[in-house]
């Protein structure tokens, strides 16, 4: 078994990521198996590396002991570019040059648009071009993304996906929630959706423990599996932890930090234990 903490250095853990990488890395100890730790960088205008530092920090006083070495996304774009290409060879990426106005406006300007989980989906714009008029935007230096073509990825792979998830069940694959997703941002290069399931195929991550906020996003990450040709790996999509009024840790609450905790006088071995860990 190799499980894997994930975070994004977009602020300090809290004790929902402490639950979260404990569940994982006690899952793990108990399997005599690997637990890795992953740092999420890719998106340079969101992630520090202050950040990055502390959460090692964090980890270390929860007692948690990481496979070396820590995988550090941003160092390792040429894996997301050669999963690109890959995904180009098969024909299955359109580059698209829509700004979220440009969306905006051909959703209202069509009078409907069909929705997925995360909102309307893309209308398809930008599939739609010639390969002249491709050519002649890029000539032109108007930055594009790129985007899956959702039918001819499903085409190829042909049967519906699933996967097993341990606290939900047996899942069938719901790739239609997003529509013609973005695989590469303008911006960073690659996506979240790419980079997180070429890293968990390269590093041979069996057991995906995280929260069920990123549940849908399995919908597509299976998709992305079956055509980079990279096993399924099982999931483990558990419930976040809420404070006393009901409400989701955020990262943005600072009172929570472990970093506070800790500062506060408060012993990882009360945490733990308040987390229903063992010591
Ligand atoms: N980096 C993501 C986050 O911090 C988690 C990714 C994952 O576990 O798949 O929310």
């Amino acid at each position: 078994m190799i499980t894997r903490f994930a975070p994004s250095p977009t602020g300090h853990l809290h004790k929902g990521h402490a639950w979260s990488a404990l569940t994982a890395y006690e899952k793990a100890l108990n399997e005599n198996g690997k637990f890795l730790l992953r740092i999420e960088d890719i998106d340079f205008n969101r992630c520090s590396r202050g950040d990055t530092a502390q959460i090692l920090e964090d980890l270390a006083w929860l007692g948690i002991e990481w496979d070396k070495p820590v995988r550090i996304q941003s160092e390792h774009l040429a894996d997301y570019t050669a999963a690109t290409k890959s995904l180009q060879d098969q024909g299955l990426l359109y580059p698209c040059f829509c700004t979220r106005k440009d969306i905006q406006r051909e959703i209202e300007a069509a009078g409907h648009a069909p929705h997925g989980g995360d909102g309307p989906l893309y209308p398809g714009t930008c599939r739609r071009l010639s390969e002249d008029e491709r050519r002649a935007r890029i000539a032109s230096g108007k930055p594009y993304a790129l985007r899956l073509d959702l039918s001819k990825a499903l085409e190829i792979i042909g049967s519906r996906l699933t996967w097993q998830d341990s606290i939900h069940g047996e899942q069938i694959a719901r790739p239609e929630e997003f529509g013609d997703a973005v695989i590469v941002r303008k911006d960073i290069g690659t996506s979240y959706h790419l980079a997180v399931v070429v890293d968990d195929g390269l590093q041979g991550v069996t057991d995906i423990v995280r929260g069920v906020d990123l549940f849908e996003s399995t919908h597509l990450h299976r998709v992305l599996q079956q055509l980079l040709d990279l096993p399924a790996p099982v999931y483990h999509h558990h419930k976040l932890l809420t404070d006393d009024k009901g409400r989701r840790l955020a990262k943005r609450d600072k009172s929570i930090t472990l970093k506070r905790l800790k500062g506060s006088g408060v012993s990882a071995a009360e945490l733990k234990k308040e987390l229903g860990f063992g010591v």
